[in-house]
Order: structure tokens, then sequence, then C-alpha cells
């Protein structure tokens, strides 16, 4: 039997070998002294850039515009009143749209990082260059720190040259990794996310005449109890949790509710940290920098 040579097959092979292809787990993480479980929480502040994106119609825009207005203010309300810090990471087009509320969450300790201009990697490298700058300047003004983090899918060459030194945007691991760009080159920390613990997958819904054609808004008691069992699971491992979530679905009462409650009870364990994603990132670039697990 003659087989036909299939050209994607070694990239396939590249990707379910984890060593010495593109992904280099760390071994032995370890948290700080007393810390035995990490939460990150992060919220991706889309508002209405995506919906715009894609074409869709008012009802799923103004979804949106409810993200701006009320649900990222809420759910900062929330984690401010629970003492939890998180990563909000940002379009830079919402510097324009919704600078208060970024104002705000710059005010009480959280961390901002890019999104993408408009929720969109160009596939122009001039204009890729030009949006991922030009979103880094504009949240470093408002953050008056740098901007260390991203949740894109932009080159890592081009996000090295502009400071940014972790991304969260891979689910290929449940913990933190360092991940080379397909060149074999550029390696960045990235800090793994899953779409068990994305608000969207249990809370989204599409409007009428949307591409989107799926229809989740699942009980709030059930999502919390995959939740915690997704936190205890990691906990009892001594590991990393990284939820995602988006204003425009969590930022509504009875999630925010929920995700209070969540909180509340992985408290009453002790050892968890609920960091930014940037003081992850610095504890690992530090205590387990690349050069030191590759010798
Ligand atoms: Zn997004």
């Amino acid at each position: 039997m003659t087989t036909t040579p299939d050209p994607g097959y070694a990239d396939l092979l590249q990707s379910a070998g984890f060593q010495p292809s593109r992904r280099v787990p760390i071994p032995d993480l370890r948290w700080p002294e007393g810390v035995r479980c990490v939460v990150n929480f992060t919220l991706d502040f889309d508002a209405m850039l995506l919906r715009r994106l894609l074409n869709e119609p008012w009802g799923q825009r103004a979804k949106g515009e409810f993200c701006g207005r009320v649900g990222i203010w809420r759910i900062l309300d929330m984690f401010d009143e629970q003492g939890v810090k998180v990563t909000v990471f940002t379009p830079g087009r919402i510097c324009e749209l919704y600078p208060k509320a970024l104002h705000r969450a710059v005010a009480a300790g959280h961390e901002l990082a890019d999104h993408m201009w408009e929720h969109d990697v160009a596939s122009d490298p001039a204009i890729e260059a030009a949006h991922l700058s030009r979103t880094v300047a504009a949240l470093t003004e408002i953050a008056g720190q740098p901007v260390i983090g991203t949740r894109s899918s932009h080159s890592q060459s081009l996000l090295r040259q502009n400071g940014v030194l972790y991304n969260s945007f891979t689910s290929a691991s449940r913990l933190p990794l360092y991940e080379y760009d397909e060149q074999g080159e550029n390696p960045i920390l990235q800090l793994p996310f899953h779409y068990a613990l994305d608000d969207a997958m249990f809370f989204s819904f599409g409007w009428l005449a949307t591409p989107n054609q799926a229809q989740r808004i699942m009980d709030v008691d059930e999502v919390f109890d995959i939740w915690w069992q997704a936190f205890e699971q990691e906990y009892q491992r001594g590991g990393y949790v990284n939820f995602l979530l988006h204003p425009f679905v969590s930022g509504h009462a009875m999630r925010v509710d929920m995700l209070e409650r969540l909180i509340q009870r992985m408290k009453t364990l002790p050892g968890v940290w609920f960091p930014t994603c940037a003081d992850v990132a610095r504890h690992i670039l530090t205590q387990h920098p690349l050069n030191k697990i590759e010798g």
C-alpha cells in the first residue's frame, strides 16, 4: 500500500510532543511561601468590539454596551469588596470608548493588559505592528506603568519588542509554561486558561440572525458547582486556575453574586492566592526563568 505524504502531519506530531518542541513545561513549579493554589480572575473587556467585527445585529451590540456602562463597574465593585486583584485584558479602542472604567480599575490596583486594538490581529504585518504599539501606549498611559501582558495571537517577536512578557492565550496545559514561536524563537511565558472556566461557554447566547447559533443560559448554581470542582481539583494538586470572564456576560447581578460566593468559599481553604496575571508572571520569570530550566 502506498501512502500519500501528509504535509500537515509533521506539524501535528510536533504539537503532540511536548518537549523539545515549542512548549516547555516548568519543572517543580513553586509558588511563593504559604501559597498552595493560584487563582487568576481575568476580565476580557471586549464591550461591543467583537460583535461589531462580526457585523452582528443590534441586540448583540447592546450586550457589549452593557459591559462598558454597567457590567465592568459592577463586577469590579465585587472584586474590590473581596480584596481580589484581577487582570483586565483590554482592546486599545476601549481607552477611547470607556476610559473612566479603565481609570477606575487602575485606581483599585487592578492590572491592564493588551487584548488587541479592536479585538483582531491584522494579517498585514505593518498594521499589526501599529495596532499593538498603539494599544500598549494607550494602556500604559492609563495604567501609569508598563503593560506586560496580552491575550492575543500577536506574533511573539512583536510582543517582545513591545515589552510584553506573558500571554494568556493557550489551553495547551494546566500549568504555566514557556512557548516558542513557530520558528522556534522568541519564547514567551503562557498563563493558560481553560474553556470550562470561560463564562461565555455557560452564559452567552446568540441573538437572532447572529452567526453564533449557540444558546446557553445555565443556572448559576450549576456553574458554581462546576467551577468549585475545577478549583478543588487544582487546589489538591497545588496548581493554577485562570478564570476567563467577560463583563458583558458575568456583569449581571446573579452572576456577580455567584462569583462572590465562589471566592468566599475558596477563602475558607488555606493558601489560596488571588494575584493579577502580572504578579504570577513576575514570580515565575524571577524564580523559574527559561535559561535555568533549559540549563
Ligand atoms: Zn475578547
